[in-house]
């Protein structure tokens, strides 16, 4: 590994390993590890190596120092690398289960969630991760149960379960008592998805005859199928930047174009959002670092050839269909500028090329702006004058606004979205859009819950891009909303103090209005 990394010059990294592998000539490890092979025949050597390694962390846990702690890092790093010499492993796969199967894992990266096969996947326990983070959605697009923030300890020896993701519950080893509870939840469930799902495709207009658009968020081409089937509107988020994620590398331009062409060609006359890629440094980690600053556009703008490369894929694609782009993480109008003449300058290219039909410049394609951290709601009015749509990013707007991780399941109840902070913002991002006459979509997670909806309904939402499992679901919701009790309880929302005076004002209003369960 240090040969190879001085090849490509990486002599920071270099150095590291060079403490690691003076750790590997420590006698303290070398010593005791020999011994202790000798003196216990009957244990294999990875369990002697990892003995001695507990002692080792265990004297750097003892000195309580940063430092040491730090260190502990490089202890687990090194003897993972030794074991894995040791006991060889084939990478196994999700793709590889073909049992029904509840999994339990420390985390699970948004690209696995993704590949998972829900004939055989059927529940989800991670310790990391919270409910808006994007393993979450997609679990939740697929319909896997998932249930993050559990500790693991008590996970051993457990042959029956059942991971409730409504509530956010495991429950080990039910009783049959609990189990038939379970049972018949299951089968409402499954009764009351059928009965929404032959309504799927109606108009969705509130009790009071006001239309709305519900449109779906996709992370790759399978689950077209699913949002057509669920009556979506249209596509309002492709995260393009899961074609990054699952190869940990950026894609050409012809495989992005065959993608980019399939969802056109898959959904004729719908409008079709692809967001550029929503990737930052964290892009060929697996580990999802959502609160990452240096992300979206800015690492675009930093990047041009990324970005020119998705832009010619853009353009190329959009004969196909109808095509608008999205630009994620705007701070503020002078980056949809520089978009915008990147944007020109590539379809000047093409054209020129002859890849592209006559000079479609200056205006190539729509652009569309994500309202997702404060200082863009602040801005809204200049970005909507800029943008040709906009749409608010609820799942980041929410994590920037009240500096709550999306990875952190200890943080959800911040994440339900109806801080009184957060709505303001969302007002001012209505009254921009109503202003310069443009589209706006509410996106994200907090339009997929339907006790939100008379609220959002309220405050001059009216289309909502959400996980395409929840297209009928919230459809039905709105049909069921009154938009004048809804503007009613907005305005109390507005002029609230606090997110729990909000619960109350809509808990009081549910009643009226009957939205938590469609019967
Ligand atoms: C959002 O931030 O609300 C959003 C829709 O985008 P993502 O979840 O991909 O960040
Ligand atoms: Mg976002």
């Amino acid at each position: 590994l240090q040969k190879s990394l001085l090849e490509d010059g990486n002599t920071e990294v270099v150095e590291i390993l060079d403490a690691h592998l003076a750790m590997l000539q420590d006698p303290f490890i070398t010593k005791d590890v020999e011994e202790k092979i000798r003196s216990n025949p009957h244990e294999s050597a990875e369990t002697s190596f990892l003995e001695v390694i507990s002692d080792y962390k265990e004297k750097f846990y003892r000195r309580k120092s940063a430092f040491f702690e730090e260190r502990i890092r490089d202890v687990v790093d090194v003897s993972t690398r030794v074991l894995g010499h040791l006991r060889p492993v084939e990478k196994v796969s999700v793709k590889h289960i073909l049992v029904e199967s509840i999994l339990i894992a420390e985390d699970f990266s948004p690209s696995t969630v993704a590949e998972m096969d829900t004939n055989y996947i059927k529940g989800l326990i991670a310790k990391a991760g919270g409910s808006s983070s994007h393993s979450a959605i997609i679990a939740r697009a697929k319909s896997i149960p998932y249930v993050a923030g559990v500790e693991l300890d008590k996970y051993t020896d457990i042959e029956e379960l059942i991971v409730d993701g409504f509530s956010g519950k495991v429950i080990l080893t039910p009783t049959k008592k609990t189990k038939l509870v379970y049972f018949s939840m299951q089968k409402n469930q499954i009764e009351t998805d059928r009965r929404l799902q032959k309504k799927a495709h109606e108009h969705t207009k509130t009790v009071d005859g006001q239309e709305v658009f519900v449109w779906g968020n996709i992370e790759n081409v399978e689950q077209i199928g699913q949002l057509q089937k669920n009556g979506a509107f249209g596509l309002g988020l492709f995260r393009s930047e899961s074609l990054v994620l699952s190869r940990k590398e950026f894609p050409t331009e012809e495989e992005q174009i065959a993608v980019y062409q399939k969802l056109l060609s898959c959904l004729p006359g719908k409008t079709v959002t692809i967001r550029v890629f929503d990737i930052g440094e964290d892009k060929i980690t697996k580990k999802e670092d959502r609160f990452s600053s240096y992300r979206g556009i800015r690492f675009l703008l930093h990047n041009r050839e990324i970005f020119e490369t998705q832009l010619r894929a853009l353009l190329r694609s959009a004969k196909y269909g109808k095509l608008r782009i999205l630009l994620p993480m705007v701070v503020d109008v002078e980056e949809i500028i520089e978009v915008k003449k990147i944007c020109r300058t590539v379809a000047e290219k093409l054209t020129e090329e002859e890849m592209i039909s006559d000079a479609i410049s200056p205006n190539p394609i729509s652009i569309g702006s994500m309202i997702e951290v404060p200082s863009a709601a602040v801005l809204a009015d200049s970005i909507a004058e800029e943008s040709d749509f906009l749409s608010i990013g609820s799942n980041d707007l929410v994590q920037y606004t009240l500096a709550a991780s999306r990875m952190d399941m200890r943080l959800t109840s911040l994440s339900k979205g109806y801080h009184p902070g957060v709505l303001r913002l969302c007002k001012m991002a209505i009254d921009a859009a109503n202003l310069y006459e443009k589209d706006l979509i509410l996106c994200g997670e907090i339009g997929a819950v339907p006790e939100n909806i008379p609220l959002l309904l309220g405050l001059g939402f009216r289309a909502f891009s959400i996980s395409v499992a929840e297209i009928p679901l919230i459809k039905e919701t709105i049909r069921k909303t009154d938009l004048s009790y809804a503007k009613n309880l907005a305005d109390k929302a507005l002029a609230a103090k606090t997110a729990t005076e909000v619960a109350s004002y809509m808990q009081e209003s549910s009643v009226k209005l009957q939205v938590t369960s469609p019967e």
